[in-house]
């Protein structure tokens, strides 16, 4: 597959999209403000439509030249079927054959997954994950999402939802979350717990930027802050760990940029905790890619999809 792929990443303000060559490169980019029409599944159409018309003839590409346009969606995506069954955080979306219309509109092959798991796969193949055949990624921020790969393949689930790390519940009398359960890892590590606990450790208004300054200038109560944090993420992952006995962990999302003051704690934790043989064969790493991810990866999501249709 030497072409180019049109990788598009649907986040919950904006729209990420990118023209990614075959050594995974993002060649060209375009970028987009939703807030305006987020609660419109039509306008989110169009715009994704513009916005793959505009890449093309902003930069001379012919679409002969493209093998095919690869989605990633903050939601429950049916990728076989290749129909929406919903997104978190933007109304209006459920069951929508969102191939089929971006087909009829461009005439490019389009394949869709969730935003994590093609992260997961940009990670896998072009980033901290290369040449891995098992790995788990993980990323931290407003939510705690991950992806799995077992045995060299993304493993989806049975109905496209395995990879939910951040409901692994850790606290069997904790507090009630997102998804309908309670105690789970996202109530201890997810950005709108750790606002909250800032508050009341700082008794301010203060940023997880703000914390992670203090911590690197040696300030005790925010090193104390992100060690918590870290502690719980290597509470979660021991039992990915002990389950799946990958030999990495690719954590990426806003948190990572607090990863001098956690990453070696996370490892120490699960070191501590682990079954002797899962343990000792984990590495922690930071995710490579960056927020660019979400675009790299629709490459390997493109070659997967076309490899299975023929
Ligand atoms: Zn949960």
């Amino acid at each position: 597959m030497n072409h180019y792929v049109i990788g598009i990443d649907i986040g919950g303000t904006n729209i990420k999209i990118g023209l990614v060559d075959k050594k995974g490169f993002v060649r060209a980019r375009g970028h987009l403000s939703t807030k305006h029409f987020i609660h419109s599944k039509t306008k989110l159409i169009e715009a994704i439509v513009l916005g793959c018309q505009d890449i093309l003839k902003k930069y001379g590409i012919k679409k002969s030249q493209v093998s095919g346009i690869g989605i990633g969606l903050p939601g429950l995506v049916n990728t076989k079927k290749s129909l929406v069954y919903s997104l978190t955080n933007i109304p209006g979306w459920k069951n929508v054959p969102l191939k089929k219309i971006i087909e009829k509109e461009i005439k490019i092959p389009t394949f869709i997954d969730n935003d994590v798991n093609v992260m997961t796969l940009a990670e896998w193949k072009y980033g901290a994950g290369r040449g891995m055949k098992n790995m788990v990624c993980i990323t931290i921020g407003t939510g705690l999402g991950g992806g799995l790969v077992i045995n060299n393949q993304l493993y989806r689930g049975e109905g496209f939802a395995a990879g939910e790390l951040g409901h692994i519940p850790i606290n069997e009398k904790g507090q009630k979350c997102n998804c309908g359960g309670w105690g789970c890892l996202e109530t201890y590590a997810g950005n709108r717990y750790l606002n909250v606990r800032a508050k009341n450790i700082f008794h301010k208004k203060i940023t997880l930027e703000e914390i992670t300054c203090k911590a690197s200038l040696g300030e005790k109560k925010a090193i104390v802050f992100w060690k918590e944090v870290a502690e719980h993420i290597g509470n979660g992952l021991t039992g990915v760990v002990n389950v799946l006995n990958p030999s990495c962990i690719v954590i990426g999302g806003g948190i990572a940029k607090a990863h001098q003051h956690m990453f070696q704690i996370i490892r120490l934790t699960i070191k501590k905790r682990a079954m002797h043989v899962q343990g000792k064969m984990v590495r922690i790493v930071k995710s490579r890619l960056g927020s660019d991810a979400g675009i790299i990866g629709t490459r390997v999501l493109v070659k997967e999809m076309l490899g299975k249709n023929g």
